[in-house]
């Protein structure tokens, strides 16, 4: 009981009372670097009498002189008090009331000071299921130090004041910053019990941030990595996703190795990253991934899933064929089987398969060059994805760089020159002999004969 009361009163004991706070001379951050849109919020918050600070990531990221990616806003208002003040606001959320504002583009993301939740269960802010009954804790309100104390690392629980462009820090965290160090905010074990998925968010932002996990805070995950098993799958993929679409997923996919979290989630990464030809496939893969999201280009999942996957599909269909079965029935199989196993570990939406499975699909087709073949495969609806896939295993050492560049030159040039282009039919040889040829390089692909004339998978 008194325990309960003083964590009431200390935000379960390790929130300090007061923050530390730095004036624009020690940071630097001037007002400006903040979007129009989150520093109107605040105003409108403060000139009704809220208190009002830009939250989280973005203050970390300005600190750390990156462009955040999007502006969060703590304050004391209740999500019905944001409301009344301001028009273009919804709530959102169940379990969490959050209210997001609109301004042209942009949203913002306000949420109320919460406490922690006494239950001991995760409170990830953007979690918005509801479905067990504990609707109770939707309005966990708190004051601005435990909303500081159950933030998950010290860097993200720093709260930046737009009017008098000051940092508010609880938990040192702009000495963290300074240092590139990335630390849980209480005692890291029990913060990973009440939140698995805090060990995955280590993986991540060392990896994004480019920071050193400190000693005390990752000590406790190899012993816990096994409750992420706890995780809703829809959960655990939503951080998987910020993992590998984060601009920095080389990094991370190696982090979450270092740490022992892959075996849950992408336990393929054992065998990809002890084999220096899967590795240079992956650098490949992830490598092209990182650069089209940092020059803003999307990047789609299931290709990254099919890059993560290949080597595992590619071996199945090699022993379904092994086995026995004909060419594309062990493909079909394989394609299948892979998908499943992923599945029992990390579940990724089934909305993803199509496009996953085309892609691999797709890859035998590349290899025959004449006739007709190579028109009905540009014509096909997953060409591009196709494509871009085969110049990763090309880069990566996994397909002849001579037959990239020949579909490279092929998709582009007039119909002369593709005519041209073609190899005579019979160039490529009888299927049997190509098949022996290609194994005794050691090339694991199954033969491009074997794929040919598949009907055109529906689209994911
Ligand atoms: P990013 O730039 O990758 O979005 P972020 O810090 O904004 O980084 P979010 O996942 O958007 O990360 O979360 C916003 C903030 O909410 C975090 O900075 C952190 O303070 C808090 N938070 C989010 N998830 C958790 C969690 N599982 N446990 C504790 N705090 C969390
Ligand atoms: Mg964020």
């Amino acid at each position: 009981m008194i325990t309960r009361i003083l964590r009431k009163v200390f935000g379960r004991g390790r929130a300090p009372a007061t923050p530390r706070i730095l004036p624009l001379e020690q940071h630097g951050i001037t007002r400006d670097r903040i979007s129009p849109c989150a520093l109107r919020v605040c105003r409108t918050l403060r000139e009704a009498g809220y208190a009002a600070f830009v939250v989280g990531g973005a203050v970390r990221d300005m600190l750390l002189g990156r462009t955040p990616k999007d502006f969060d806003v703590a304050t004391d208002a209740t999500p019905d008090e944001i409301r009344a003040l301001i028009r273009r606001s919804r709530i959102i959320g169940r379990r969490f009331r959050i209210v997001h504002v609109y301004c042209g583009g942009e949203t913002i993301e306000v949420t109320t000071f919460r406490a922690s939740n006494p239950q001991g269960e995760e409170d990830d802010a953007e979690r918005v299921t509801a479905e067990d009954g504990m609707i109770l804790r939707d309005n966990v309100f708190g004051t601005h130090a435990e909303d500081a104390a159950r933030r998950d690392f010290t860097v993200n629980a720093l709260y930046y004041d737009p009017e008098r462009q000051e940092i508010w820090d609880w938990h040192g965290g702009v000495e963290d910053a300074k240092r590139r160090v990335l630390r849980m905010i209480g005692d890291p074990a029990t913060r990973y019990k009440e939140d698995p998925v805090r060990m995955l968010r280590a993986a991540r932002f060392a990896a994004k941030l480019d920071f050193h996990i400190d000693p005390a805070t990752r000590a406790p995950i190899p012993q816990l990595a096994h409750l992420l098993a706890r995780i809703p799958a829809a959960r655990l993929f939503d951080e998987m996703m910020k993992l590998l679409l984060s601009g920095h997923a080389e990094r991370g996919v190696r982090q979450l190795r270092a740490e022992g979290l892959h075996h849950g989630v992408l336990p393929m990464l054992d065998t990809i990253l002890d084999d220096p030809a899967r590795q240079a496939f992956l650098h490949a893969a992830l490598h092209d991934t990182d650069e089209r999201v940092r020059h803003g280009q999307s990047a789609s999942p299931a290709f990254m899933l099919a890059g993560l996957l290949w080597f595992d599909m590619r071996a199945l269909w090699r022993a379904h064929q092994e086995a026995g079965e004909p060419a594309l029935a062990a493909l079909h199989a394989a394609m299948e089987e892979t998908l499943e196993r992923q599945r029992e570990r990390l579940a990724f939406p089934r909305r993803f398969d199509g496009m996953i499975k085309e892609i691999w699909q797709l890859q035998p087709r590349f290899e025959s060059r004449s006739g007709a073949r190579p028109y009905r495969l540009l014509a096909h609806p997953r060409y591009r994805a196709g494509y871009d896939f085969l110049l990763i295993r090309a880069r990566g050492g996994d397909a002849p760089q001579e037959l990239a560049d020949w579909w490279t030159r092929f998709q582009d040039a007039d119909e002369a020159t593709r005519a041209a282009m073609l190899l005579p039919a019979g160039a490529e040889g009888p299927r049997k002999r190509r098949r022996r040829k290609r194994r005794s390089r050691g090339a694991e692909t199954p033969t491009a004969a074997a794929a040919q004339e598949q009907p055109h998978a529906t689209a994911g």
